[in-house]
């Protein structure tokens, strides 16, 4: 982390040669007074794009549009965005333009909230003009400026609060809290898109509960997807101790503890992708197994990226027993059907009379169950000598 910041600093110097200003701001500024983990850093300059893109070798206009250049550092990646305003949220969701400004302290001024409203010079110093380090003292989220006025511009500030607050443990203050409240109908303005990656941020922060009492008080969650029709959904989440680990296992549980929402409407609703709808299905069936099948075979089909998830889910599901499905999956004697010494070719070999069909598959499927739990070794001959057997008992 150190270090990203001082490469953060070359940059800085950089532009600072060619004679214009830049600092670091938003969450890296932030994140840092807090002790956090920093992912990523913003920088903020007078120096417009073009500047930018002259003075570093290696740039992408990612979001040119907006005044974002990408630019590529000693392996990094940071976005420098010139100082702006935004002007006229005539639509209540997006700005009409954005204008370029010369000043840092315009561009602090049309940040959401005062902690993300600070700036650090190449050495750190700290530039505060809305007194944000105070209130991250305090552990509080207010906005800069009147609260109504700026959900007004943006609607999607309210639930950004309300994520901030899940994610860092903080304290709405009270007048922003009570805009939230008088304005959530703002919400029907904002893309779903927008909308999904907060919730998606908010439900794996260590501070869900609090978090999700706030979007039922305030009644944002009158203007969710899915939320709006069920109004039984946000009392079964609130029972949750625990965060979720993912998207997929929160939608998983909803689906398994509410069946009449499916996956398929949560993700159409939600505008979320395929790879999200088709690891929540994957959860969902190895979950209906759970009980019935042996754990190295639970194990087995297990995807790898979803263990923590699938943990987790077990756990909130109510079973007791804790189990170790990374150790579990390095014990199996193959990892995938690859591992199998015999395939599809070998079978239609072994049962020359049989024409090819679903038998094929079921096989396979069969095969590779006993292998993984043991009960097969893998080799050609064994497993030719007990399918030959198996099919005698089965047809006799
Ligand atoms: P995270 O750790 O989630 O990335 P962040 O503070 O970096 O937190 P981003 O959404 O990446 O949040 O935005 C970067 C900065 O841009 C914020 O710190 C804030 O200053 C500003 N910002 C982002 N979204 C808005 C918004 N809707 N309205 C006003 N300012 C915003
Ligand atoms: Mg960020």
């Amino acid at each position: 982390i150190e270090s990203s910041f001082k490469k953060a600093g070359k940059i800085i110097e950089k532009i600072e040669k060619a004679g214009f200003e830049a600092f670091i701001v938003g969450g890296a500024v932030r994140d840092k007074l807090l002790n956090r983990a920093v992912h990523d850093i913003d920088i903020a300059t007078s120096a417009l794009p073009n500047d930018i893109i002259r003075i570093f070798p290696k740039t992408f206009p990612t979001g040119i549009e907006h005044g974002t250049v990408l630019v590529r550092y000693e392996q990094e990646s940071f976005e420098i965005t010139t100082f702006r305003t935004e002007k006229g949220y005539s639509d209540y969701r997006r700005p009409d333009e954005v204008q370029f400004v010369t000043s840092l302290r315009e561009d602090l001024a049309r940040r959401d909230f005062t902690i993300n409203a600070m700036a650090f010079t190449k050495d750190q110093r700290l530039i505060d003009p809305f007194n944000g380090k105070s209130d991250l003292a305090r552990g509080i989220i207010r906005t800069v400026g009147e609260a109504s006025q700026r959900f007004k511009e943006d609607g999607l500030r309210m639930m950004r609060a309300i994520r901030f607050s899940a994610q860092l443990n903080f304290h709405i203050d009270e007048s922003t809290l009570i805009a939230i409240k008088q304005h959530a109908y703002l919400l029907k303005k904002i893309s779903v898109e927008r909308l999904a990656d907060e919730w998606g941020k908010l439900i794996v922060a260590n501070g869900m509960r609090q978090a999700l009492h706030s979007i039922e008080n305030t009644k944002l969650s009158e203007f969710l997807p899915i939320f709006k029709e069920h109004n039984n959904l946000l009392a079964l989440l609130l029972n949750q101790k625990e965060p979720f680990i993912s998207l997929e296992e929160c939608i998983s549980y909803i689906h398994l503890s509410c069946p009449s929402v499916t996956i398929s409407d949560w993700i159409r609703e939600w505008k979320l992708s395929n790879r999200i709808k088709q690891d929540t299905k994957h959860l969902v069936v190895i979950y209906h197994q759970y009980d019935r099948e042996k754990l190295k075979w639970i194990a087995y089909q297990l995807s790898p990226h979803l263990i923590q998830s699938f943990s987790s889910l077990i756990r909130r599901m109510g079973y007791l027993q804790k189990v170790d499905f990374y150790e579990l999956q390095e014990s199996l004697p193959i990892r995938n059907r690859r591992g199998l010494v015999i395939n599809g070719t070998d079978l239609i070999q072994l049962f020359p009379n049989k024409r090819p069909g679903a038998w094929l598959e079921e096989m396979l499927v069969l095969i590779e169950k006993q292998v993984v739990l043991g009960k097969l070794k893998n080799e050609k001959k064994v497993i030719g000598e007990w399918l030959i057997k198996w099919h005698q008992n089965v047809t006799s």
